[in-house]
């Protein structure tokens, strides 16, 4: 039987780093994956813009 494996994939918010919205959400592994930035479309921008890893979502 296999040993059950520890989960670090974890949700996060992307919010924009120009507006502040959050509009995305995204899993990452935390073992890895330190401040994560995106190059994501912004709604309320109408562009792409960098968008941060946030906070930790359940
Ligand atoms: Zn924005």
């Amino acid at each position: 039987m296999a040993a059950k494996k520890k989960t670090w994939r974890i949700t996060v918010a992307m919010q924009c780093k120009e507006c502040g919205v959050t509009g995305y959400h995204t899993n990452i592994n935390k073992a890895t994956t330190g401040k994560l930035e995106l190059q994501k479309y912004c709604k309320k921008d109408k562009k792409r813009t960098v968008h941060v890893s946030k906070k930790k979502l359940k």
